[in-house]
């Protein structure tokens, strides 16, 4: 018997029929001798629906109101799950944040868990009730009902599996695991039978949508297996318990994969993603002294803009340089405000902006023991005629900016050219 948390994602809570196979799939797992809470997504486009409600009723609308309004889609499904699963024999209840209790700071529509009260939880799933809890809610300290961010599910189900210590937290969604891309863009990506948290972390903040990145930092904090599976399967599929999907978990339970031979298609890049959702700004002959790339990038942070790429020109005339750097696209316009207007003070010479650019990285545990990854990636581009604009580099992931037209043929050839792709 383990005590496994299950997540089902908005694709598979969308309509009567597919809470029905959903339902099914629950009972089969406390069938199986499990102890079992669920958390839910609304269904999909539900929250959009709800969030553009918002927009309309007020364009400046109070979070603590939105939340209320955006939390309401995961009532609607946690009691519709625990009605179907009733009707299927089941013991069930849904739990909704403010009874579980799941208590978060009071950051309204994007609040953080601090704490869950477990106890009556546990009580409940010891005596062979399903709890059903839905995702994305919280109460705050003030007792008025929070929401986590958009994606927020994820994090809930994580949050609950490590607070009732359940032995695996399953997450259902839409495809049957991790790939080590997009297998629209690469017909020959693979499955990966395990990803450590770090690679997941930099898979999910590079654009593979696959996980919300907070909920991968949460599990790595809180040792929580994971598993990624889809939840479109039929009755003869494998069980979950034979962990069919991709496994998320620690550097040692991958070594000790490794050794006892059971990942043996292992590569050394994990996964490549590519990432549409930055943009690209130079400045041209900022000054070459002491504080002017300072006064570059101050003001960004101080308008919460986040800068992912940086690169400074070698200086073409005496004492100037160029500054290349990166920001996320919705950011762009108030980045160039921000910046044009302290054009005199920083002393650039002109501001180029470019929205048509994307990220590519590659990602893997396997380069902190191997040189020569960076290298492939370069050659394999430029083989192609593909320019790199700018470079990042983490302890398992590189990262080169390109022109977005090329994002795709990118990520083909790189795939193949870390001996990849799966055999024809
Ligand atoms: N329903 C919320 C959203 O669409 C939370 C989630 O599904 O994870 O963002
Ligand atoms: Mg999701």
């Amino acid at each position: 018997m383990a005590r496994i948390v299950m997540k089902f994602g908005g694709t598979s809570m969308a309509g009567t029929e597919r809470i029905r196979r959903v339902a099914g799939i629950v009972k089969r797992q406390q069938e199986a001798g499990h102890e079992v809470a669920v958390v839910v997504s609304a269904m999909a486009g539900e929250t959009d629906r709800l969030v553009n409600f918002c927009r309309e009723a007020s364009a400046l609308y109070d979070p603590a109101e939105y939340d209320v309004v955006v939390a309401s889609g995961e009532q609607v499904t946690s009691g519709l799950l625990a009605l179907t699963l009733q009707a299927l024999g089941c013991k069930a209840r849904s739990w909704l944040g403010w009874q579980v209790q799941i208590k978060t700071d009071d950051a309204h529509a994007k609040a953080r868990i601090e704490d869950i009260d477990a106890d009556a939880l546990i009580a409940s799933m010891a005596s062979g009730e399903i709890a059903v809890i839905p995702g994305f809610q919280g109460v705050s300290p003030e007792g008025r009902v929070t929401t986590l961010g958009r994606g927020g599910s994820d994090t809930s189900a994580v949050a609950v599996a490590a607070a009732v210590k359940a032995d695996r937290c399953d997450i259902y969604t839409d495809v049957d695991g991790v790939y080590t891309t997009d297998p629209r863009i690469v017909a020959k990506a693979r499955k990966l039978p395990l990803v450590t948290y770090e690679e997941m972390l930099e898979l999910a903040s590079v654009g593979s949508k696959v996980l919300q990145t907070r909920s991968v930092s949460l599990a790595m904090k809180e040792k929580v297996r994971v598993q990624v599976l889809s939840s479109f399967i039929d009755e003869d599929a494998p069980a979950a318990d034979t962990l069919p999907g991709t496994m998320i978990v620690s550097d040692e339970e991958l070594a000790n994969a490794e050794q006892e031979g059971s990942d043996m298609e292992r590569q050394l890049i994990t996964g490549i993603a590519a990432d549409k959702n930055e943009a690209k700004i130079t400045l041209t002959r900022v000054p070459d002294r002491p504080g002017a790339v300072a006064g570059i990038f101050t003001p960004l942070a101080d308008a919460n803009i986040n800068v992912d790429m940086i690169i400074q020109n070698v200086a073409k005339e005496k004492g100037e340089t160029d500054v290349t750097f990166t920001v996320p696209k919705a950011d762009l316009p108030r980045a160039q405000s921000l910046l044009e207007e302290r054009q005199e003070a920083i002393g650039y010479y002109r501001l180029i902006a470019d929205d048509q650019v994307a990220k590519v990285s590659v990602v893997g545990v396997g380069m902190r023991s191997h040189a020569g990854v960076a290298s492939t990636m370069f050659q394999t581009l430029a083989d192609r005629g593909i320019n790199i604009e700018a470079i990042s580099t983490s302890e398992i992931k590189v990262s080169v900016l390109i022109d977005s037209d090329e994002t795709e043929l990118a990520v083909r050839v790189l795939h193949t050219a870390y001996g990849m792709d799966a055999p024809a």
